[in-house]
């Protein structure tokens, strides 16, 4: 490292700093103004959210995140920065991309400022209740099992469907591979008399070719691989 260190014998220190400033987990970085007021304590989160930007605000004495209180109804994104106005927590209606490999996050206000080269689709709120057609939203169509044919989500609501599954599972996952064909099994001999339950394949898998190879062992159909990113968001959330 390019700067000095405590001395390995003057532990004690070390250890009352880590408690002065809360620091819960490493690497942390606290920056200090000459007065010893703190300026922030997310050192680490402004550098990967903007390296210079935050270097920038330190050499003035300022931090790089601002955060406000949420107004009624509103929902604190914790650990979410807003990747145009640094906004963290993200507190608001949060815009995402639904591609896994994008690391975007907007606020309402960013939003009309939005270059990104996928659209934007609005987080689903963890713990509230959507509707099935709410919670589609940010799914563009679905895959029939073995080919390429587009389904309308509306399949999933419309009709007399009375309940969906929604089969969160990976090829990778052996206890997933093992799950799998009996829960097609199942499937197949309850949809004989009746389509009022039916399941979709949001997929856990890491490629194309073995989502493709996955999803073809399913009776029941799948949500494109780069649709499911914020579905797969609001059940994690909401999950207990
Ligand atoms: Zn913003
Ligand atoms: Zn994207």
């Amino acid at each position: 490292m390019p700067w000095k260190a405590l001395p390995y014998s003057d532990r004690d220190r070390s250890k009352t700093l880590g408690e002065k400033f809360n620091v819960e987990g490493i690497p942390a970085l606290v920056v200090l103004s000459p007065t010893c007021d703190k300026i922030t304590s997310d050192g680490v989160e402004e550098i990967r959210a903007a390296s210079k930007k935050a270097l920038d605000q330190w050499s003035q004495g300022k931090r790089l995140f601002w955060s406000r209180e949420p107004r009624e109804g509103e929902y604190v994104w914790q650990d979410t920065t807003c990747s145009l106005c640094y906004m963290n927590p993200l507190t608001g209606s949060r815009h995402g991309c639904t591609h896994k490999e994008c690391n975007i996050d907007l606020c309402q206000t960013c939003l009309p400022n939005n270059k990104h080269e996928h659209p934007l689709v609005e987080y689903l709120m963890p713990k509230k209740t959507y509707s099935l057609e709410a919670l589609f939203k940010s799914v563009p169509y679905l895959l029939n099992p073995n080919n390429e044919e587009k389904i309308e989500t509306k399949t999933m609501w419309q009709n007399d469907v009375k309940s969906v599954g929604f089969y969160f599972s990976a090829h990778w996952c052996p206890p997933c591979r093992a799950f799998t064909p009996k829960l097609a099994e199942l499937y197949k001999t309850a949809q004989e008399t009746s389509h009022a339950f039916r399941i979709v394949f949001v997929s856990c898998d890491r490629d194309e070719e073995s989502f493709n190879s996955y999803r073809a062992e399913m009776p029941w159909p799948a949500v494109p691989l780069n649709s499911g990113a914020l579905l797969k968001e609001y059940f994690r959330y909401s999950g207990e």
